[in-house]
């Protein structure tokens, strides 16, 4: 065990850069390039708004989606969706890459299942199957109708003498709205790595969240031949990176593999599903199914896993390793009590590589050294056995952390340049560049005063995440204060269901929701209470974005502690019985 540690934090001190965070290029000003939207076609001119609605919602990913959809059954009739993509779907808007598929189960995945009476036919869905359903919902709940599509939101502000927000866009609008819920999502602003020259690439080059199929051809399901004479770079070997390096695989002329940091890589096992396997013979089987896979991943008792995979069974190792409400946790008792199961589980994944690469130098580099719970877990059967190609070659840059430059031509990496025809960076998001959280969309509430500077002194202040003094009939969507979880859809639902919940209460009561600041106050003790001390676990990781960049995480209570199972309920009870110390009355005439 002591080797292991040893060989761990050399492996993390090797990784880590000086630079951290700040090594990476956002995707705006002269890299716009890269995010700029593939899929939407020529937008069309349209006339700016100015009209009045009942709620506006940011973002039409699945957050904005199930808003609007809960908002419809409470009765709200004036729901407009402003949205920056061409389309509803939000991470599955942007992301069509080859090979994409969410890795949750698509039973539990997939919200609205019940409601929509669609059963998915994949245990783990194809990303169009995904973005398809999001259309659904959207029309399955009139959400086209009021929807702005090819928009951003670039400010809030509170107008008291009308008791309305003035919602600004890019596209000219300063339309109003009595309520506003805000669902930008958080992994939504694709980053390039700031290597040297990367503005000097004269081959092909785009982010994997803006896939080229004017250039690779083919469809997410493969048949590239647009790269059958073509040499492709991939940078990044993280969730995305594990998807769409087994496709390039297939097509292109030759594949160079360049990695960081090797992930782990657990077994996949999709395969089609018929209802009947799913328990989908009944109402409420996806409710039924989602609380469960809830259940089991939050570490609350079960007595039947319905979901059954890699994440429900590496659930159980995962409350062990990270420190929780349950189990403060500090070194020497992780040290005893849970390092073995740990090494236990990364062996495993390390024997996994041996057992599917052919040579063992490349084995050997493509093993993840860290523990379980430092970087994001990813599931593949094809990404091991596409190293086993002539034409795929894997190279390692850890030891110069990260490819050293870029030219005109190629990519450099210690002594070696490799000519590229195209290079593709399958380098992750930003964390917290967007939406209201990030400054990028100013928020001005009662006085003038901005969200964030609000907050500056004493931190974020809310209500259970959602509601701020000072910002009547704003609703904020996101893990800050509330709950986070693997399935995000099934926290987004709740988090709708709330929204709508608080809308129609303060409408049958002509009331403003807004929280008072002991009410906020109140809230943050319960956050802090209990808070698990993440830091010296994720101090000891390899750098990723989830201990921002090797530096830990920052310190103080960011969701509810007990965890989202419990936080579900806290809410529903707060729904029933205390709803109305939220709500204030109204000074402006009712319209
Ligand atoms: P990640 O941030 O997870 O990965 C970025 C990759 O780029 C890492 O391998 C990183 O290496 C590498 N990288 C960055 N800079 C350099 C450099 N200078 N040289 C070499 N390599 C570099 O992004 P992903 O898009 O893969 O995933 C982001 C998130 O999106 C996931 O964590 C997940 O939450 C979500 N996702 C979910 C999927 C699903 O099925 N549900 C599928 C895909 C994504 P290093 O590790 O060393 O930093």
């Amino acid at each position: 065990m002591a080797a292991l540690r040893q060989r761990y934090r050399l492996e993390r001190e090797r990784r880590v850069r000086p630079d951290g965070a700040r090594q990476y290029l956002g995707t705006d000003a002269e890299f716009g390039y890269y995010a700029a939207d593939p899929y939407a076609g020529e937008v069309p001119d349209r006339e700016p708004l100015t009209d009045i609605v009942d709620v506006a919602v940011i973002g039409g990913g699945f957050g904005g989606l199930l808003t609007g959809a809960r908002m419809r059954q409470q009765g709200v009739e004036r729901v407009r969706i402003v949205e920056k993509g061409g389309d509803f779907g939000g991470t599955w808007y942007w992301n069509r890459y080859p090979g994409i598929h969410c890795d949750i189960e698509s039973h539990v995945y997939l919200p609205m299942l019940d409601e929509t009476g669609y059963v998915p036919e994949w245990k783990y869905s194809p990303g169009e199957e995904i973005r398809r359903h999001a259309v659904r919902i959207a029309e399955r709940f009139d959400l086209y109708s009021e929807a702005l599509f090819s928009t951003a939101v670039t400010s809030l502000t509170w107008d008291g003498a009308s008791e309305t927000w003035i919602v600004a866009t890019d596209r000219g609008d300063a339309f109003r709205a009595t309520y506003v819920v805000t669902a930008t999502g958080t992994l939504s602003e694709p980053k390039l790595p700031g290597i040297p020259g990367i503005e000097d690439f004269e081959g092909h080059t785009f982010h994997t969240s803006r896939w080229d199929y004017a250039y690779t051809g083919g469809t997410p399901d493969g048949g590239m031949t647009g790269l059958s004479h073509k040499r492709v770079g991939v940078v990044g070997t993280g969730a995305t990176g594990i998807q769409v390096i087994p496709m390039l695989a297939e097509d292109a002329e030759h594949v160079y593999v360049f990695q960081r940091t090797p992930s782990t890589v657990d077994v996949r096992a999709n395969r089609r599903t018929s209802p009947g396997d799913v328990g989908a013979d009944h109402d409420g089987w996806a409710r039924e199914r989602r609380d469960n896979y809830l259940r089991v991943v939050s570490g609350e008792t079960f007595e039947e896993d319905l979901v059954a995979d890699q994440w429900t069974a590496s659930a159980g190792l995962l409350e062990k390793l990270l420190p929780s409400f349950r189990r403060q946790g500090d070194r020497a008792e992780f040290e005893t009590a849970y390092e073995t199961a740990d090494a236990v589980k990364m062996n495993e994944l390390r024997t996994r590589v041996e057992q599917s690469v052919a040579d063992p130098e490349t084995a050997e580099k493509l093993k993840p050294w860290y523990r379980y719970a430092c970087k994001r877990p990813t599931f593949s059967d094809k990404y091991y056995p596409a190293f086993n190609r002539d034409n795929v070659t894997l190279v390692d840059t850890a030891d110069t952390h990260g490819i050293e430059r870029v030219t005109a031509h190629g990519v450099v990496v210690g002594d070696t340049t490799y000519e590229l025809d195209c290079l593709i960076f399958a380098t992750g998001f930003s964390v917290g560049t967007s939406g209201v959280h990030s400054g990028k969309l100013p928020v001005h509430g009662r006085d003038g005063i901005q969200l964030l500077h609000a907050w500056a002194r004493r931190g974020p202040r809310t209500l259970h995440g959602f509601t701020s003094n000072g910002f009547p009939n704003l609703i904020q969507m996101g893990s800050l204060q509330n709950a986070s979880s693997v399935n995000f859809t099934h926290i987004l639902d709740e988090q709708a269901v709330h929204a709508a919940a608080l809308v129609a209460a303060a409408e049958a009561k002509g009331a403003l929701v807004e929280p008072s600041p002991e009410g906020e106050d109140a809230w943050i003790a319960v956050l802090a209470e209990d808070a698990p001390d993440h830091e010296w676990f994720h101090a000891e990781c390899t750098p990723g974005y989830y201990n921002a960049e090797g530096r830990g995480r920052p310190n103080g209570p960011i969701a509810y502690p007990h965890g989202a199972y419990a936080f579900h309920e806290l809410l529903r009870r707060w729904r029933a019985e205390s709803m109305s110390e939220i709500l204030q009355p109204r000074n402006a005439a009712q319209s």
